[in-house]
């Protein structure tokens, strides 16, 4: 019992932690014992699939979606795709943000033509913790990517407890950079041929709607989930799916 609270204690501290990644507890994990595991786990994958697997892509990819996605190692497509591979082109970066993956995004939609672009916020997120607090003395490096979070921020609550601010963070920065992306690809959109869907991934259920939720909060620049419901991008999802997966206000 001593031991099972100590551990949550545990995790409650690295996921409060202040820097970026979103903790930030001694590596308990050496280079050495970390390649062993990349290796291994590799080894795995080649004995367990054969070339019939991979013949489908081995010379094009097909992704269904372009995903901008937090760098956060809590945050994976597998958490709606079983198998993401061949489905998903990702650009990941901390916070998320087209500022610094324009080149990427454009490659997803103008070359692969995925038809949803899938901004996804998630909660804890340590880039927004970090702007939200003073980061001057981070890298270089880091300062440059976490600048970019300054404009949806600078919006968020002044008050308050902090957990809340922290989460209106998150969901104000996707709504932000959904509208960056219409600004960037609105006549695909017109077109009907992409839809920017801004979400979080709630892995504490924050939201109450299931612990690994994808919370939806924007799709194409809306927000209001009694509209969303409507939304011709929603018109495959039941009525439950809607409701357990568009945010409640
Ligand atoms: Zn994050």
């Amino acid at each position: 019992m001593v031991k099972k609270l100590l551990a949550a204690m545990a995790a409650v501290a690295i996921m409060g932690g202040t820097a970026v990644a979103g903790g930030h507890g001694k590596a308990k994990t050496t280079p050495a014992e970390a390649l062993k595991e990349v290796v291994e786990g590799n080894a795995k994958w080649v004995e367990s699939h054969t070339k019939s697997y991979f013949k489908p892509y081995m010379n094009a990819q097909h992704p269904i979606v372009t995903m901008i996605t937090c760098s956060d190692a809590r945050v994976h497509p597998t958490v709606f795709f079983e198998d993401p591979v061949d489905k998903v082109f990702v650009i990941r970066n901390i916070g998320n943000q087209l500022a610094n993956a324009r080149g990427s995004i454009d490659y997803g939609i103008y070359h692969l033509h995925t038809p949803i672009l899938l901004i996804l916020g998630h909660t804890h997120c340590g880039a927004v913790k970090a702007a939200l607090h003073d980061y001057s003395k981070e890298t270089e490096g880091i300062k440059n990517e976490l600048d970019h979070l300054h404009l949806p921020l600078s919006k968020v609550s002044k008050s308050g407890p902090f957990e809340k601010r922290w989460l209106e963070g998150v969901e104000k920065n996707v709504n932000y950079q959904v509208q960056e992306a219409l600004n960037f690809y609105k006549p695909f959109i017109k077109k009907g041929q992409l839809a920017v869907v801004g979400a979080v991934y709630d892995f504490i259920n924050a939201y109450g709607k299931g612990y690994g939720r994808i919370v939806i909060l924007n799709i194409n620049g809306e927000t209001n989930p009694s509209k969303l419901k409507y939304s011709p991008v929603m018109k495959y999802l039941s009525s439950s799916m809607k409701k357990a997966v568009l945010v409640t206000k």
